[in-house]
C-alpha cells in the first residue's frame, strides 16, 4: 500500500519534477483501503493463523499510512526507505517490493495472498501490481470487485471495458482490487490503541541487497520534464429561465462547448 500526497491540500514538485513527498502531508492512498479491507476479510473468514503484513516504501512519514493499516487490523507493518528510492518508476517499485515480500517470507513463511490496490492515486500507471506479480513468479488476478475465498481457492469477479470475468485460481497468487469491492473500515478506539503495539520493521536498500544504481529517478525509464500548473477555475455562467427561453439558451451553451 502507498503513501501519497493529500488531494485536498497543497501539493508541490520537487526542482526535478518528482512529487513532492516530503514536505506535504500524506495518508494512506485511498484506494489502497480497499486492499487492506479485503485481506482483513480474507483472514477473518480464513481457518489457521494468518498474519496481514502492511507494506510501504516510502519516505518516513509513509510510517502513518502502515499505522493506519494497523489500526484497521494489519498484523504487522514493514516500510521500505531509503534517499536513494526517491524518483523511483513502477518497474523499481515493484523489484524493491519484491525483495521486501522475499525478505518478510523469511520471518512468516511465503505469502499466500499479496493484496494491491488498483492505482494509486497520485501516479495510478496501475503497473506495480502486474510488475510485482512477475517478479515474485506468482500468477495474478488485478482489478477484482468481488473477492471470496475458500481454502486455498480465490474467485474474482473482474470488471473489464468489454465484458466481466469471474477467474478462479489457487493460491498463492497476486490480486489487486477495485473501490467496487466494499467500503473500507474506520479504526476503532480499540484498534487505535492496540496498534500502538504492533510490530512496525524500517528495511533499507541494503537489507534488501538492492543495489542503489537499480532505483531511483536515474535508473527510471521515463522523465517528467515539465509541469504546469491548473489554470483557476473561472466563474461558471448561470442560464436562468424567466421567459421560457432557458431550455434554448441551455442548449446553445452545451452546443458550444460541443458537449452536444
Ligand atoms: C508528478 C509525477 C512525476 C513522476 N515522475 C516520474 C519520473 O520522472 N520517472 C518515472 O519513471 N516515474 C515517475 N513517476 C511515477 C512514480 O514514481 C510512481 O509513483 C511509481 O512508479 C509507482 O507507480 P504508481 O504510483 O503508478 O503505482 P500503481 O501501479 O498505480 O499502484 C498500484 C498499486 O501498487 C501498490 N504500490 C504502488 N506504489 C507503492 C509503494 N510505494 N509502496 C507500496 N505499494 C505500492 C499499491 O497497492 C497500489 O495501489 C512520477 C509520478 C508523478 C505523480
Amino acid at each position: 500500500m502507498k503513501h501519497v500526497p493529500d488531494a485536498t491540500a497543497d501539493r508541490r514538485f520537487e526542482s526535478d519534477n518528482t512529487v513532492d513527498r516530503v514536505g506535504v502531508d500524506g495518508l494512506l492512498s485511498e484506494l489502497d483501503e480497499y486492499a487492506v479491507e479485503q485481506a482483513l476479510q480474507i483472514k477473518e473468514k480464513a481457518d489457521g493463523d494468518v498474519t496481514v503484513t502492511a507494506l510501504c516504501i516510502g519516505p518516513e512519514q509513509a510510517g502513518d499510512a502502515i499505522r493506519k493499516a494497523l489500526q484497521m487490523g494489519a498484523d504487522q507493518g514493514v516500510l521500505v526507505t531509503d534517499d536513494a528510492i526517491a524518483g523511483s518508476d513502477a518497474v523499481a517499485t515493484s523489484l524493491v517490493l519484491a525483495k521486501a515480500i522475499e525478505k518478510i517470507a523469511e520471518a512468516n513463511g511465503a505469502a499466500d495472498l499479496v493484496v494491491t490496490g488498483m492505482a494509486s492515486t497520485d501516479a495510478g500507471t496501475s503497473l506495480v501490481p502486474a510488475m510485482l506479480a512477475e517478479r515474485l513468479g506468482l500468477p495474478q488476478v488485478t482489478f477484482a470487485s468481488v473477492v471470496e475465498t475458500q481454502g486455498d481457492q480465490i474467485r474474482a469477479k473482474r470488471d473489464g471495458d468489454a465484458a466481466t470475468e469471474v477467474i478462479g485460481a489457487t493460491l498463492p497468487v497476486l490480486l489487486s482490487v477495485t473501490d467496487q469491492t466494499g467500503e473500507a473500515r474506520y479504526p476503532s478506539f480499540k484498534g487505535i490503541m492496540a496498534a500502538k503495539k504492533k510490530p512496525l520493521e524500517n528495511y533499507t536498500l541494503a537489507d534488501l541487497g538492492v543495489d542503489a544504481g537499480q532505483v531511483g529517478l536515474d535508473a527510471a525509464w521515463t522523465a517528467v520534464e515539465e509541469t504546469t500548473a491548473r489554470p483557476p477555475r473561472t466563474a461558471g455562467e448561470i442560464v436562468t429561465d424567466e421567459d421560457g427561453s432557458g431550455a434554448k439558451a441551455l442548449a446553445e451553451f452545451l452546443a458550444s462547448k460541443k458537449f452536444i
